[in-house]
């Protein structure tokens, strides 16, 4: 039996092999490694596909987030709203900055946060938004924009997942006041190690960012702000400067793939599949299906802890497939926000996303035959419940 991955990342560089290869040495030759010209082009060509005035790079997603929220000095007493569905990062940052994360729930059809609740807790301390495009599906950015120019608030996209998605034409990371991106090797755009990446068409908040990360430095030796050490190495920026190349070939094969699941699963009715929604384009960094807890009346999911999921995502295992949970607590339930006053059943359908939502492979370059494996381990593990 053929053992399937989540994410076979070995795929992509065989694509790339040969010219990836030849960059890297290039740059070990070259004794430049952090910063120079590799990492100045990268930049503008990652602004230019965007279609975006600036990239700023630096070490990872979380620091882009990071950077993007000091830039607009959001601090202490600040309220910023966000999903509770999400990779911690993106509520750790706000906390960081001394703000306070607001979390509301979510729309299970995208498993974006819900815009009608987003109006709902905007206070006078609200002073930034930061939509998630989560799993590379993009949120309404025409009804989020509008929400935020009527109450004067930042939005800052969390783009981690989203390289190449666009809401009606637009890129993602080229709609708020700053987009805000991650080059985890699992990502759309992915590097051989960290990276991320600042983007915005305001050029002053551009250059705050750049000398926020440099120590707060605006010209050598001078220190105006207590800032980081966020840069991304210049052999990261040659393999991120060929794969940019590559990315919406990449992301065609996982649209593909998410059509091929899709068609493969549709039958298999008490499976909840997702939906995309009219204007948005996803780059699907995940398949996300969700299994209803209910199926198996036999098992009482108030009453133990173990899901319905848990024990189907087991089963897979025993086939070979390896799916993956994104994410098992809502933020709002995790144990360092026990602070923030939230309490288990407030936010219900994000959790119920945590106690259903199922990850299957998906990656560019996975084969017909492999998504045919998973379907059908899939429709055993059901039929034998
Ligand atoms: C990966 C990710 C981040 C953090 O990016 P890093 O590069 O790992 O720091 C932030 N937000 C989301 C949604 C992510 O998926």
């Amino acid at each position: 039996m053929k053992k399937i991955p989540p994410v076979d990342l070995t795929r992509q560089y065989e694509h790339i092999k040969e010219e990836a290869d030849l960059a890297v040495l290039e740059i070990l030759n070259s004794g430049s490694y952090v910063g120079g010209a590799a990492v100045t082009s990268f930049e503008q060509q990652f602004a230019n596909y965007l279609d975006v005035a600036e990239c700023v790079s630096c070490n990872s997603g979380t620091d882009a987030l990071f950077l993007a929220l000091k830039a607009l000095n959001i601090k202490a007493g600040d309220e910023v709203v966000t999903s509770p569905f999400t990779f911690f990062a993106t509520a750790e940052v706000i906390t960081r900055v001394g703000a306070k994360p607001i979390f509301v729930d979510i729309d299970l059809n995208t498993f974006n946060f819900d815009l009608d609740r987003v109006k709902q807790v905007i206070t006078p301390q609200t002073k930034a938004i930061i939509p998630v495009h989560i799993f590379g599906q993009p949120v309404n950015m025409t009804e989020l924009m509008a929400i935020a120019q009527s109450h004067n608030l930042y939005v800052i996209e969390d783009c981690a997942q989203a390289a190449g998605a666009a809401w009606e034409e637009r890129k993602v990371g080229s709609i708020g006041h700053v987009g805000c991106f991650s080059f985890f090797p699992t990502k759309n755009l992915g590097a051989c190690g960290d990276g991320g990446a600042i983007t915005t068409n305001d050029r002053a908040i551009a250059k705050q960012i750049r000398i926020l990360k440099e120590h707060g430095s605006p010209a050598r030796y001078r220190h105006d702000y207590i800032g980081l050490n966020s840069r991304i190495d210049a052999i990261q920026a040659v393999i991120l400067t060929i794969k940019l190349r590559y990315l919406d070939f990449w992301n065609e094969q996982r649209r593909k793939a998410a059509h091929y699941y899709q068609e493969l699963l549709q039958s298999i009715s008490p499976l909840k599949l997702p939906q995309g929604i009219a204007g948005g384009d996803s780059v699907w960094n995940q398949y996300s299906i969700c299994i209803d807890e209910h199926l198996n009346s036999k098992i009482d999911p108030d009453s133990c802890s173990v899901t319905l999921r848990d024990r189907i995502r087991e089963q897979l295992l025993d086939k070979g497939v390896i799916s993956m949970i994104y994410y098992p607590i809502p933020l709002h339930l995790q144990p360092v926000y026990q602070d923030l006053g939230y309490q288990k059943g407030q936010l219900p359908i994000v959790e119920q996303a945590a106690r259903e939502v199922l990850s299957l492979p998906i990656f560019p370059g996975i084969s017909e035959a492999e998504q045919e494996q998973v379907a059908y381990a899939l429709k055993d593990c059901l039929s034998e419940i």
